[in-house]
């Protein structure tokens, strides 16, 4: 027996009396449950509108150009009365990912929850409906959503202290340090303008502990998150026996079987490192190292001239190291636009002992007097003594080393663990999130894939499809950029136009004596929709949040440029690019074109 149902418009969210600009099916057609049958187009968004259930199409009660809203009736569909979708549900709301195309975005159906096999589980220490391996940003906003969405979870870390890298030597330390780096050079330059601090008297074991504290606050806060939310930690070495038991080797050689239904793979990623170079000497550091502040070398060499790198030489220099930068490629943040890099390079090439270009280190050798580097490239002289060495030349995934294969997952040849848009690995009810799923490393990237995966595995009809994920260099000046890039823009062949806004012409940039900044925002020459943004300056990883928002909401140039900004703030920067954009600005002189 077959039912006939009404298809409605389902909860678009602010979206009302939009364009039907295409409809996708006709009356005798045959749909599945997800199928797209119109598209409709507000100013902000294009978005496609799912069937909520299997059937046939019975009759159209829309047509192009007409207007929907919530409510508003699509089509008639014949169903099988037995079929799941008899009634039809509205679309579940909880899309993580912040998406223009809102809520109804078609999304693979949730994994089918399977149940530990019966024997894989005899002889489990302990059962969880999620187990997730690894406590960074991923790892514990995976367990946190899944333990709030009802799930019993389990949570594996090898260190004692929770928050993986981000929280213990990564994100929350080196902003401390950073911190630090600021406050003693607002003073130092602020001497030219009146007010002389003198030379500042650096404890180095107080910053250090300074620092531990910030990290022992938030990894406790950590620890009791999960505490009132019943996930049960468990500390150790965590690796697959198969698809449905992970087990833990605690540092007292204790083993812990823990058999799960689904399991989130967030182990994150180590430092790489170069072949060849002296490891078992301590004045060679890594990231990690660097953060541990033994003492502030007279030279420093910083091998890789990305962003870790270029944050920790901003942190040393502050505190008096004589720095060197040495980079193999012809820029520094060769992810980052040029235009945006100049003001940060013109910086640290007054303030450095040396920026070095298409230039490497060939040799380091260990001497008792310090790391003496033999470079390749337009260096001189060749051959450079450094108190201590930070190579910072990028992270590995960390897919290899869990016995991923023993649970049949796929791990790629760089130990990167594909997934996909609702965090699945090949394996159904086993996901992956954070740095080890995949490019940019990052933790706000982990933090969203977190909640994909656990609100997937909850049922939520989720996807990872964020336009954008910012990318922040801490340095002074800070670089922040979204979305498309121009360098990325001409590659590809899109049509575009920019309006950069120079911080010299913002009464708040120089009120502060840091008007080196810019703000630069690209757009599409005919609607004017942001397309991508970048700025160069102080805070500007706090004011690229705004167009992130902006270009998920589809904003366009009269959005953002008739959007009261206060002043004098350097949030007006973007602002007045958009005025740029439109031709209204006055707080520049363009000259008519
Ligand atoms: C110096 C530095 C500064 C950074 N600054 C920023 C920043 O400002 N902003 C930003 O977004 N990102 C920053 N990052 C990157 C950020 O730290 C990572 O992207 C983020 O931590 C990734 O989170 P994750 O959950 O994927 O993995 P991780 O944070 O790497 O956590 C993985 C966890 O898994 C554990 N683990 C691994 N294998 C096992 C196993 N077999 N058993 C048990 N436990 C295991 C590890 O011990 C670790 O605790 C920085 C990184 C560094 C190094």
């Amino acid at each position: 027996m077959n039912d006939t149902v009404e298809i409605k418009v389902p909860d678009i969210g602010d979206f009302k009396d939009i364009d039907v600009i295409e409809v996708l099916v006709k009356p005798g057609d045959a749909v599945e449950k997800e199928t797209s049958l119109i598209t409709v187009e507000s100013d902000k968004a294009t978005m496609e509108i799912p069937s909520p259930a299997a059937g046939v199409v019975k009759a159209l009660k829309l047509k192009v150009g007409d207007k929907v809203s919530e409510g508003t009736l699509i089509l008639l569909l014949e169903t099988a009365a037995d079929a799941d979708a008899r009634a039809p549900q509205p679309p579940q709301a909880p899309a993580t990912a912040a998406t223009a195309s809102g809520p109804s975005l078609p999304v693979s159906a949730p994994a089918a929850v399977a149940p530990a096999a019966a024997a894989e589980a005899t002889g489990a220490d302990l059962r969880a409906d999620v187990v997730v391996l690894g406590s960074g940003p991923g790892g514990y906003t995976a367990a946190f959503r899944a333990a709030d969405l009802g799930k019993k979870v389990v949570l594996i870390e090898r260190y004692a202290s929770l928050g993986g890298v981000c929280t213990n030597v990564g994100c929350i330390p080196s902003k401390a340090l950073l911190h630090v780096a600021r406050v003693i050079t607002e003073a130092e330059e602020f001497a030219a303008n009146g007010v002389a601090f003198g030379k500042p008297a650096i404890d180095i074991g107080k910053i250090r502990a300074w620092k531990d504290d910030v990290v022992a606050k938030g990894t406790k806060g950590i620890a009791g998150l999960a505490k009132q939310r019943k996930v049960n930690v468990v500390e150790g070495v965590g690796s697959f026996e198969s698809a449905h038991v992970v087990s833990v080797k605690a540092a007292n050689g204790a083993s812990t079987r823990i058999a799960f239904e689904h399991c989130i793979i967030a182990t994150g990623s180590s430092v790489a490192r170069l072949p060849g170079l002296p490891y078992d000497d301590p004045r060679l550091m890594d990231s990690t190292g660097a953060l541990e502040l033994a003492d502030i070398p007279r030279r420093l060499l910083v091998i890789g001239g990305g962003i870790i790198g270029l944050e920790m030489a901003c942190v040393y220099d502050a505190l008096g190291a004589k720095v060197t930068v040495v980079e193999m490629a012809d820029g520094l943040i060769p992810g980052a636009d040029r235009d945006l890099i100049r003001p940060l390079a013109k910086r640290i090439e007054k303030r450095y002992e040396a920026v070095y270009l298409n230039a490497k280190v060939a040799k380091l050798e260990p001497k008792p007097e310090g790391l003496l580097a033999t470079f390749e490239g337009e260096v001189k002289p060749q051959q450079q003594l450094f108190n201590r060495v930070l190579l910072a030349v990028g992270r590995r995934p960390n897919g290899a080393g869990i016995g991923a294969e023993r649970a049949g997952v796929a791990v790629d040849a760089r130990g990167f663990i594909p997934v996909d848009k609702q965090q699945r690995t090949n394996v159904p009810h086993i996901f992956a999130i954070g740095d080890v799923c995949g490019e940019p490393m990052l933790a706000h990237k982990a933090t969203h894939e977190a909640k994909v995966a656990a609100e997937t595995i909850a049922g939520h009809k989720v996807a990872f499809d964020a336009m954008t994920i910012p990318s922040v260099a801490y340095t002074d000046p800070e670089v922040a950029w979204m979305g498309l890039t121009e360098t990325e823009a001409k590659k590809q062949g899109i049509a575009y136009e920019k309006a950069s806004f120079p911080w010299a012409a913002s009464g708040r940039a120089r009120s502060i004596g840091r008007a080196e900044g810019s703000t630069k925002l690209l757009y599409e020459p005919q609607s004017k929709r942001l397309l991508g943004a970048g700025i160069v300056g102080v805070n500007a990883g706090e004011l690229i949040a705004e167009l992130v928002l902006a270009l998920e909401m589809g904003a366009d140039m009269e959005d953002i440029g008739l959007t009261i900004h206060p002043h004098p703030t350097l949030s007006e920067t973007p602002f007045f690019a958009a005025e740029m954009a439109m031709g209204s600005i006055t707080d520049l002189y363009l000259p008519k074109k």
